[in-house]
């Protein structure tokens, strides 16, 4: 039993766009912190269920759907 693999399954990308949106990013002052856990991300069919983060653009197009 080893600690020493921690899995970090949250990543600072979109989980929409796969796009990176950590600081320096140019995406990262609009990102919204996605609070679904990795697995609901993969319920969801998320394209990339590891980033713990939206894009703004990609909140826009969800919200745009009608
Ligand atoms: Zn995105």
């Amino acid at each position: 039993m080893s600690k020493q693999k921690v899995l970090r399954l949250n990543t600072e990308i979109c989980n929409e766009c796969g796009r990176d949106v950590s600081p320096g990013s140019g995406l990262f002052i609009n990102r919204i912190i996605d609070f679904d856990d990795y697995k609901t991300r993969k319920i969801m069919n998320k394209p990339f269920p590891k980033g713990g983060y939206i894009c703004r653009e990609c909140d826009e197009k969800l919200n745009n759907i009608s």
